[in-house]
């Protein structure tokens, strides 16, 4: 039984530099059991419909802009897994949700910046499954729970977002800094209702949230902690597994999801 988990990926750099987000994903592979594979819902890939990549290898996709060349070297060669997309597609269209298949789909940065961290050698097969951002949490909670089989399959669901993500907020020079009192406000009212929780304040976070629109402009960086969540079955149980926030705007939050 592996917990499905969300994870903050934050900014790209979050790869390359030592922050507290770096040093909680470098050491998230000895937490657990080795995973048979990983299925990886990263708020970079978004579709109208789910959709789940289909590799025979993944290539790495930089998918930013301005960064260190550094970063643009970054690879992360993982095999693909077709057998766990064939299973997600099972899985989903039983639950009444067509799902497209992406042969040739490789890892966006929200993928592989927490992979290349936990599991540096690149050697556990990696699927990615998409998010849709024109829906609401509770359609990716409801694809979270067509999911819930694959925990007891030995696949590794991850959602990988971040917990809070408005980047017309972040200044690069504030480093090391305390929360803005609204983001330290959304965090703290997301971290009780997850771990009391209370799934109807989650679903209905953006407007029983304080703050919520302004931590989230768009969603799709939150919608991640559903699929997960959904991932771990009904009345699944949230653990915190690692607190932080750069540039005092992007918290780095991450929770496991216990059944
Ligand atoms: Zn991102």
């Amino acid at each position: 039984m592996l917990a499905p988990i969300y994870v903050s990926h934050g900014s790209p750099m979050t790869v390359l530099t030592d922050t507290p987000g770096h040093r909680f994903m470098a050491g998230l592979a000895a937490t657990m059991p080795r995973p048979k594979a990983i299925l990886m819902a990263s708020a970079h890939w978004l579709t109208r419909g789910p959709a789940v990549s289909a590799p025979e290898r993944n290539e790495t996709i930089h998918d930013f802009y301005g960064f260190p060349p550094a970063l643009y070297a970054c690879r992360y060669p993982a095999p693909g897994a077709p057998e766990l997309a064939a299973r997600v597609v099972a899985l989903l269209e039983s639950a009444g949700m067509p799902t497209a298949v992406d042969p040739a789909r490789g890892l966006d940065h929200g993928a592989w910046v927490p992979l290349l961290l936990a599991w540096p050698a690149a050697d556990i097969p990696v699927a990615q499954l998409a998010i849709q951002p024109r829906q609401d949490p509770a359609h990716h909670l409801a694809l979270g729970r067509a999911l819930a089989a694959l925990a007891e399959e030995g696949v590794l669901v991850i959602g990988s977002g971040s917990f809070t993500h408005n980047l017309g907020r972040i200044r690069r020079e504030r480093v090391g800094v305390a929360d803005e009192p609204d983001v330290a406000a959304f965090a703290e009212w997301m971290g009780a209702a997850l771990a009391e929780g209370r799934e109807a304040d989650l679903l209905d976070y953006r407007a029983r949230a304080p703050a919520a629109a302004e931590q989230h402009p768009t969603d799709e960086h939150l919608l991640p902690l559903y699929v997960a969540m959904g991932a771990a079955g009904k009345g699944a149980r949230a653990e915190r597994l690692h607190a932080s926030s750069d540039y005092g705007v992007l918290r780095m939050d991450a929770f496991a999801f216990h059944s």
